[in-house]
């Protein structure tokens, strides 16, 4: 066996142990950065070391510190798991090592890409001729739509933000909900657009569609760009989309849908009722790490108007050797980029659609089994209306929720974390993985319940509620 061989073999059952590893290991890493750190070498190696040896070494030495992220029972922000089909194309790509950025430098990759592209416009009911690109993730995602949003309502007011900037261009509006996603807010800071205006969102965090036409009324002519959500990361609640979209549309507005992990509720039959009207936006934003199970890292650009991306994000170089219809790097960031779609392709290619499809109601169906279990813990309340695949409830006071917060995590059965919603602490269940099983959800709620015994025996300095409550 030559050293690559070996390498690679290595690799493959290292791999398989950690999969293996899932179902037992405590979830939450059990090791800091810095130990991590200290265990991976303080001193940089004067001499050659074996690549099997490296790859060992990682593995073993690294163990502690990496997180069972992929695990049936991590429901924390909204991580998806891995689905094999695109765990080993993700395997082949490496391997393949094509840069996606140029359709020459890679034919097999970028044909991977498109018909992907091609098949997720089709599963989500958006429209066939729009482009479809993949960049790292929804921020970047985010970030590729708004500027394409931002160049073309510049361009109807006859600015050139490619040749001109933005030094002197008419002024843009952005209007958001209440409950935007943070990366929204840096995409727009990064675009030059700076802070946008919020409108009224209701209890679930939708946006107030009565309270985006009133912002709207009387300021058209104005370029304006409006971002929906689908998919709030508390209440997994989607935007209500025929009202605002016309709204924002009668405004003369781009309208933008981020829909990190909301998107996919598009490709189920039972699920789709959330997403209805969303094709009539102009732009919108997924993530094939979260809902779609590919590993990390994929977000998903869509972009009806394929000249507005080519425009915003189209490169020019006399040494690139260009395909004439446009090549990947011409809908994402990057010039030079990893072929991350292929994993996407694949795991389309797997489940098929109706495959897809199940996956979603899987996924909100074991969101339905954690509001289930909620119910037989003592002072559970769930917030949300359990439309999706989030659920985000409290254990009484700030107090209580947070040391139960505190308990679940450093017990390690499962990882649900802690946030701020409507002004209180919450816990969230972010259901996001296509392996998590019925049991998966027993032994969180098992979990639960032990946790808020152990806080309820503790002294009452612990959670700030009497001991015995
Ligand atoms: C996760 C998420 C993002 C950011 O996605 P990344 O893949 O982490 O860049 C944006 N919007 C929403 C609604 C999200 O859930």
């Amino acid at each position: 066996m030559d050293a690559r061989e070996q390498t690679l073999r290595t690799a493959h059952r290292l791999a398989d142990d950690w999969l293996a590893s899932l179902d037992t290991r405590h979830v939450p890493a059990v090791a800091t950065v810095g130990e991590m750190a200290d265990r991976l070498g303080a001193v940089l190696p004067d001499g050659p070391t074996e690549p099997a040896e490296v790859v060992e070494l990682l593995a073993t030495a690294g163990s502690p510190g990496v997180v069972a992220s992929p695990s049936g029972r991590f429901f924390g922000m909204v991580i998806g798991g891995t689905h094999p089909a695109a765990l080993g194309a993700d395997w082949l790509v490496s391997a393949w090592d094509q840069n996606a950025g140029l359709d020459v430098l890679g034919p097999t990759v970028a044909a991977a890409e498109q018909v992907a592209g091609r098949w997720l416009l089709d599963l989500l009911g958006l429209p066939p001729g729009a482009a479809v690109g993949f960049p790292t993730g929804a921020t970047m995602s985010n970030w590729s739509c708004l500027a394409a949003a931002r160049d073309e309502v510049l361009r109807r007011a006859g600015w050139d933000v490619a040749a001109d900037g933005l030094t002197g261009a008419p002024a843009i509006r952005v209007l958001v909900g209440a409950e935007v996603h943070e990366s929204v807010l840096f995409a727009l800071s990064y675009l030059g657009l700076g802070r946008p205006e919020r409108v009224a969102a209701d209890g679930e965090g939708r946006i107030d569609p009565a309270a985006l036409s009133a912002a709207l009324a009387g300021r058209s002519g104005v370029p304006t760009v409006v971002v929906l959500q689908a998919g709030n990361v508390h209440s997994g609640a989607f935007d209500p989309f025929p009202e605002a979209i016309a709204a924002a549309h009668a405004a003369g507005a781009w309208v933008h849908v981020d829909g990190a992990f909301g998107l996919l509720a598009a490709a189920s039959p039972r699920l789709a009722h959330l997403t209805a009207g969303m094709a009539d936006a102009d732009s919108w934003t997924t993530d094939a790490h979260k809902t779609l199970n590919v590993p990390y890292d994929c977000g998903i650009t869509i972009v009806r108007d394929p000249d507005a991306l080519n425009r915003a994000l189209g490169k020019h170089g006399d040494y690139l050797i260009r395909s004439g219809t446009g090549d990947p790097t011409d809908r994402t960031p990057e010039f030079s980029r990893r072929a991350r779609g292929v994993p996407v392709w694949a795991v389309l290619r797997s489940l098929g659609r109706d495959g897809v499809g199940q996956l979603v109601e899987q996924l909100h169906s074991v969101a339905r089994t954690v509001v289930d279990g909620l119910a037989t813990v003592p002072g559970a309340q769930v917030l949300n209306d359990v439309v999706y695949t989030q659920v985000c409830f409290t254990l009484g006071p700030d107090a209580r929720t947070e040391a139960v917060g505190r308990r679940l995590m450093a017990d390690g059965t499962a990882w649900v974390s802690g946030s701020r919603w409507r002004g209180r602490a919450v816990l969230r269940v972010s259901v996001s993985n296509w392996s998590t099983t019925a049991d998966d959800v027993r032994r969180t709620i098992a979990s639960l319940a032990e946790a808020v015994a152990a806080v309820d025996a503790s002294a009452p300095q612990e959670c700030g509620v009497p001991a015995g409550r």
